[in-house]
């Protein structure tokens, strides 16, 4: 028995079946004994149909009314799942997140919580109700709505979990938890049965798709006890919490693979101080976020600088970077969009020597090349050819994890 916070993505709440399926764990859980809130996302593309809608009507719409239409579509799921736990005989009440005390600041399609205020869900949690509450959505101190980012669900059933000083919060999704590597491509690779905030911060920045990145840090921060897993499957899912079992002797949890990034490098930049300050400060200023750099000694003619952006970035990036080359003072610039970076996570690499050698023996003997490498404490990360990308995620996962 405890309060358990629930949260139902898109394809989770697609049709009128799968509204029902949902009605149904929720209702399981509730008549377990456990005092339920359920934090739902717009059915299927919505959001996405929504946003499309606008742009026919106005390209230019501002964020505020895109706002106000974005919100829609989290209170149909919420209704309509509202009316399913109706039907299946429970209390229930849907709540906007303006009903539901969600209060945000005033940066509208991109504002952030500041803080819950908890008195009506709390009400109705006392009489006994279920709650169902609209994802991604606030209010500002103008009460206007905002919205919380595209994913944002994951963030506002996080962020009720700390409020209401939750005992679990459970995010259902489509895939029924986090692997070891994505297992629509990789042999071998397996669900993981629990993985540390840390690990999972680094594998939602590496583009594993499970969890809003803000959502994690939320969790790490309020030590928020998370689940992912399957609202199709009724498999357990992969826990997320402070410190994790480790999977057999495996000092890593997974490996992940990002195709959609670029490498530029500026040949030849003048050996003298301050000229790295005004690349990367120019970048910065464009909101242009650099990944891997590395930059070597220098020698007499100069020295090279080699960093890596994420490939819609590319063009802006380079054409930056050429418009202020009399400042900058480099000789060449060249760009390769033909990489991939690949990259081990795993919290046990703190105290266990060895892993950077392994992953560069696995590579080594399948032939592939390695540009570049970077790490921090529980991630290494190599840029390879974009055509060994497959082959380096498979042979990495079968030094780690076979069971041989
Ligand atoms: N419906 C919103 C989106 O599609 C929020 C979410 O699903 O988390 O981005
Ligand atoms: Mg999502």
């Amino acid at each position: 028995m405890g309060l358990i916070v629930q949260k139902f993505g898109g394809t989770s709440v697609a049709d009128a079946e799968r509204l029902r399926n949902v009605a149904r764990i929720i209702t399981d859980t509730y008549k377990a004994g456990n005092q339920v809130v359920a934090v739902l996302s717009a059915q299927g593309d919505t959001t996405d149909d929504l946003i499309e809608k606008a742009k026919e009507i106005n390209p230019n719409a501002s964020n505020r009314e895109m706002d106000m239409l974005l919100s829609t579509g989290e209170q149909i799921s919420v209704s309509l799942c509202a009316m399913a736990i109706e039907a299946l005989g429970c209390p229930v009440i849907s709540l906007t997140g303006w009903q539901a005390g969600m209060m945000t600041n005033t940066v509208s399609m991109n504002a952030r919580i500041k803080k819950v205020d908890t008195e009506r869900i709390e009400a109705e949690l006392n009489q006994r109700r279920i709650v169902i509450v609209t994802g991604f959505q606030g209010v500002n101190r103008n009460e206007d709505i905002t919205t919380l980012g595209r994913g944002g669900s994951d963030t506002s059933a996080v962020a009720l979990a700390a409020s209401l000083d939750a005992d679990l919060c459970q995010i259902y999704t489509d895939v029924d938890g986090v692997y070891t590597a994505d297992p629509r491509t990789v042999k071998g690779a397996r669900k993981l049965e629990e993985v540390t905030y840390n690990e999972m911060l680094e594998l939602a920045t590496l583009g594993a798709q499970v969890l809003h990145n803000r959502s994690v840090e939320m969790a790490k921060k309020y030590n928020i006890k998370l689940e992912v897993l399957s609202s199709f499957t009724g498999h357990p899912g992969t826990k997320i919490k402070g410190v994790a079992k480790r999977m057999e002797k495996s000092y890593i949890s997974s490996v992940a693979k990002d195709k959609d990034i670029s490498r530029i490098a500026l040949i030849g930049v003048p050996n003298e101080i301050g000229t790295s300050f005004k690349v990367f400060s120019l970048l910065a200023q464009h909101y242009i976020n650099v990944d891997i750099i590395l930059q070597g000694i220098g020698h007499e003619e100069g020295k090279d600088i080699c960093f890596t952006v994420a490939g819609p970035d590319l063009e802006r990036a380079a054409a930056l970077l050429k418009e202020h080359r009399e400042e900058i003072r480099y000789g060449r610039l060249e760009t390769n969009s033909e990489i991939a970076k690949v990259s081990v996570v795993g919290a046990g690499m703190i105290n266990n020597p060895g892993v950077a050698a392994k992953l560069f023996e696995a590579l080594y003997d399948a032939n592939i090349n390695i540009n570049m490498i970077s790490t921090s404490e529980i991630k290494i990360s190599v840029l390879v050819d974009k055509k060994d990308a497959e082959k380096a995620v498979q042979v990495i996962h079968d030094k780690f994890f076979s069971m041989t």
